[in-house]
């Protein structure tokens, strides 16, 4: 195995285990560098992602890099490589089934056309290459969303405006969004094309006005002429940028500019919005997305396997179909994770191997409720910090922090009660359990970050 398919099967590991939003924005530039004396180096696009990785994802990297390499990792460093090496790969799938050809780094990683806009003063903002509606399989799931976005595509600003579709995670609504964008840079390439998520609309405008620069990004906003807007319910609760998301808005539509918008609801269920913000969300056409019937599965498996050349009997597409019904993420990371260890063990891989692969993965341990000690342990993991360290008497800050957000998630999600939380976190006293509740309680109103590291262990937590 090359040190690139090494990397790829963690990457594969790493797709299971964070949300896509995490998945896309931390890992799919990484590449690896150099892996000599069980020392893996790990290449990333900025000293941002590499800080991220270190505090964040650091123990999750080498988890899984250890289960796909060979030979023992004993150290994983981070380094800003602005360059990634062209990796060629080739990897065969069943050794029983013809050869095939690669199943390139570049399916995984792509690189992505960025779209900088000047008046920013350097934000990127991308439209994944991936994403396109010739790959996009329509099936009656999704043909309204499909159609609609067809529409709007080919008449942007004049039939749908807004464009609003909504519909459970994982079943192509970003890929939809994206293939707008796409087509209509094609259609009409003089036409401005913003890309967003929602979050990085709020920390860009958040930065902006903190730096003294929130009419810049405001004009920039206001100067596109089509933009798309991915997860909108993280507006929920964010008044300031629900106000500037406001007036981006009707400055837009006033002027017949295109607005595509996405969400996991519909704009009702979106708790905490302005009822003027709410009214704008409905104006234009609402379009939902459902799960896909077994034969659109199996059309999409299909799909995935001629983009990247990989040969899969149709036994084993329609197994996996079968198995995985409620997430199209989910069938491409079962698509994945066979895919892997097909590179790892050839020999080994047989159909018996494949059912065993695909139930440890539809036995998702997300789904299962949720314990006191698992999520003493993911609020660990996320910080970076020892087990025995949370539940110890120190009182370092590094280790208060975690330790009290997580009494606050004990108490908001599992509803546990404060004696309890006191016992579980080492025996401490209830009184403690609702000081650092309230405390946290408090934080997550006033301090972006706190918010933001709560919803990041939410996302983990229940792997959305
Ligand atoms: P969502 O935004 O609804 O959570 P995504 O658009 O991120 O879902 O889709 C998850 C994955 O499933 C993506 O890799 C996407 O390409 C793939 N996918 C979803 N629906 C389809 C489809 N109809 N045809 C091809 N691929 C699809
Ligand atoms: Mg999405």
């Amino acid at each position: 195995m090359t040190t690139q398919q090494l990397w790829q099967a963690a990457l594969g590991e790493l797709e299971l285990l964070v949300s896509k939003p995490n998945f896309s924005t931390w890992f799919k530039a990484t590449f690896i560098v150099s892996f000599e004396n069980n020392r893996a180096i790990v290449g990333v696009p900025n000293t941002f992602a590499k800080s991220w990785l270190e505090r964040k994802y650091h123990l999750m990297i080498i988890k899984a890099l250890r289960n796909v390499a060979h030979e023992p990792i004993k150290e994983v460093i981070y380094k800003v490589e602005v360059t990634r090496p062209a990796s060629s790969l080739s990897m065969p799938l069943f050794p029983s089934e013809k050869a095939v050809p690669a199943f390139t780094a570049a399916a995984v990683a792509a690189p992505v056309a960025t779209i900088t806009p000047t008046a920013t003063g350097g934000h990127t903002h991308s439209l994944n290459p991936k994403y396109t509606f010739s790959n996009f399989v329509v099936g009656k799931y999704c043909e309204l969303a499909n159609a609609a976005c067809l529409a709007v595509a080919s008449n942007p600003g004049e039939v749908y405006n807004p464009l609003y579709i909504y519909g459970p995670v994982g079943l192509g609504k970003t890929h939809l969004l994206h293939a707008v964008g796409h087509e209509i840079m094609t259609n009409f390439p003089a036409k401005k094309v913003m890309f967003v998520t929602c979050e990085k609309f709020t920390n860009d405008y958040i930065q902006a006005v903190r730096s003294g620069r929130g009419k810049e990004l405001k004009d920039f906003y206001r100067s596109v002429d089509v933009l798309i807007i991915d997860d909108i319910q993280f507006l929920s609760s964010k008044e300031g940028t629900q106000e500037e998301f406001f007036h981006t808005f009707n400055t837009l539509h006033q002027t017949n500019r295109q607005l595509v918008i996405a969400s996991d609801r519909p704009p009702k269920a979106i708790p905490a919005i302005e009822s003027r913000l709410l009214s704008r969300l409905e104006w234009g056409m609402i379009a939902d997305i459902n799960m896909p019937d077994l034969e659109t599965r199996i059309a999409i498996l299909e799909q995935k396997c001629v983009e990247r050349g990989l040969e899969v009997s149709p036994e084993m597409l329609n197994y996996m179909a079968t198995m995985v019904q409620t997430n199209i993420r989910e069938l491409e990371g079962a698509l994945n994770r066979i895919v892997a260890y097909s590179q790892l063990q050839p020999d080994a891989m047989s159909f018996e191997k494949v059912k065993q692969i695909l139930s440890s993965i539809t036995t998702n341990p997300a789904k299962k409720s949720l314990t006191p000690k698992q999520l003493i342990n993911i609020v660990s993991e996320f910080f970076d910090v020892a087990l025995p360290d949370i539940l110890g008497a120190c009182r370092k800050k590094e280790l208060t922090m975690p330790r009290q957000i997580i009494m606050y998630l004990m108490r908001e999600e599992l509803k546990c009660s404060f004696p309890s939380i006191g016992a579980e976190l080492g025996g401490r006293d209830h009184t403690t359990a609702i000081h650092a509740y309230n405390k946290i309680a408090r934080e997550t109103e006033e301090s972006p970050k706190v918010k933001s590291d709560i919803d990041l262990i939410r996302q983990r937590i229940y792997n959305i």
